[in-house]
């Protein structure tokens, strides 16, 4: 009978590594450099470029990809318990080379790209060289991939592309673009889109504004306006009118990776909590002994394992089926539950520090900025919602009765009837 939860020992010793590495190595990055992204600064090639080159020579690489493409081809489940270990610093993705957008941007270029564009963007994207963007947004609407007005047109053997778009992650510092635009406006509603590939430096694109997240953070997602920007035919990728496809196949791999991450970030909220209670006194006794602030402790424990074992079960699903689609339902419950045990883990750590905690010495009110965009990145949480109810109620369906199938007296007399004669058998049996 299967039914593990043990990591076996050969990978337990990769992790562990990836754990001391990461505390020693990467973690200090953090303080030092800002934007992980920024591979045209000499600062941070000089810091990052050998941790990279280290990664690689222990094989641990790109590990969200197969061998073909220089990964590992570990599959979910390893992938989740390394991502637990590198979401805690910023600089962890990037130093293993599975950073999103990059990660999703590189899974659709291997699956959907032909030779010359695998050659031209994937190889150096797969190696750092180069960062990309995933602009699909657009200021009217995010959450519905109908409203998209953003145009792309024939003409001749090239793509004429008119709109904006919003919220264009790490535009700034990418090569390329993955960008969503109408190619078949009377088509049905999911044949509408396609998905183009768009080097940076082609004339028309402009930037409208640069936007942080919060305060404190570097500007990195931007309002795009494109104006008869041309591409060559052949930049366009997948299928006319097969964008939505190709966005699915990037987003369900994207949403479970950010969960893994963040169970590195909660981890390290708790683990800080727990400290600080254990170090802090008030009135003749330590935090650590108040039942309110166990109440914070306990919670905050029990919802990081319920969300982490979830995770790994559909990590574990993901590698058994190899089929996105039949985890929909799980993927999306993982992203709806994410920003919540993120937003009142950290948010418990943020209280339980008092007034240091809403400072920016500490990582908790970024963590809790971070929680929202957990819940609107890759889809709001409503969304997601609904999608988990639609597919769980797929497996029900309605009774014709005038009651419900639960309906107690229906369910006496059912077990009187199938029951009746043996019971009187007992009875005169004992008489
Ligand atoms: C930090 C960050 C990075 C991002 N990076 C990218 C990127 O790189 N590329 C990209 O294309 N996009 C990116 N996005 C955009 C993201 O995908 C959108 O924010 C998201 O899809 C929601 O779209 P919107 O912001 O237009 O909100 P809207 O679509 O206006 O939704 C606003 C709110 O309305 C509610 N709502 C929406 N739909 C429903 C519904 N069906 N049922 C009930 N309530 C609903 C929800 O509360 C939702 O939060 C990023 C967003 C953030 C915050």
């Amino acid at each position: 009978m299967a039914w593990d939860f043990e990591t076996d020992p050969q990978f337990q010793k990769e992790l562990d590594w990836i754990d001391q590495f990461v505390t020693e190595e990467v973690e200090p990055l953090d303080h030092v450099l800002g934007f992980p992204y920024e591979v045209q600064n000499p600062q941070r090639n000089a810091l990052v470029k050998p941790l990279q080159a280290i990664v690689k020579e222990r094989g641990l690489w790109a590990c969200h990809l197969g061998p073909e493409l220089g990964g590992q081809g570990y599959g979910q489940v390893k992938l989740g318990l390394m991502n637990e270990i590198l979401g805690r610093s910023k600089f962890g993705p990037t130093v293993f080379g599975c950073q999103a957008p990059d990660s999703g941007n590189s899974e659709i270029l291997a699956h959907f790209g032909t030779p010359a564009q695998k050659a031209e963007f994937l190889k150096p994207l797969l190696n750092n060289d180069i960062v990309s963007c995933f602009a699909m947004t657009e200021p009217q609407g995010g959450a519905d991939p109908k409203v998209f007005r953003t145009r792309a047109e024939r003409a001749g053997d090239e793509w004429v592309i008119n709109g904006e778009k919003w919220f264009a992650s790490h535009s700034h510092v990418a090569s390329f673009y993955i960008l969503m635009a109408v190619t078949d406006p009377e088509a049905p509603e999911y044949n509408r889109l396609s998905a183009f590939i768009i080097p940076a430096d082609t004339p028309g694109i402009e930037m409208v504004r640069n936007m942080p997240v919060g305060f404190h953070g570097t500007p990195s997602h931007a309002y795009l306006r494109l104006t008869n920007v041309r591409v060559p035919a052949d930049h366009l990728l997948g299928k006319q009118g097969g964008g939505f496809v190709v966005a699915q196949t990037r987003l369900g791999g994207g949403r479970i990776h950010h969960a893994m991450r963040t169970i590195g970030q909660v981890k390290r909220s708790l683990d800080l909590m727990c400290e600080r209670v254990l170090s802090r006194q008030t009135q003749g006794t330590l935090l650590a002994d108040k039942q309110m602030v166990q109440e914070k402790i306990a919670d905050s424990w029990i919802e990081i394992e319920q969300f982490r074992l979830l995770v790994l079960q559909t990590a574990w699903k993901i590698d058994k089926y190899k089929n996105y689609m039949m985890v929909r339902k799980d993927i999306s419950a993982i992203k709806a539950i994410m920003p919540k045990v993120f937003h009142d883990v950290a948010a418990r750590a943020l209280h339980l520090h008092g007034s240091l905690g809403v400072t920016p010495d500490m990582p908790f009110a970024e963590q809790v900025i971070e929680s929202f965009h957990m819940g609107l990145a890759d889809g709001p949480t409503e969304v997601h919602k609904v999608t988990v109810a639609r597919q769980l109620l797929r497996e029900y369906q309605g009774t014709d009765g005038l009651f419900p199938t639960g309906y107690v007296p229906t369910l006496r007399e059912a077990a009187i009837a199938k029951y009746a004669e043996r019971l009187e058998r007992e009875v005169e049996a004992a008489a």
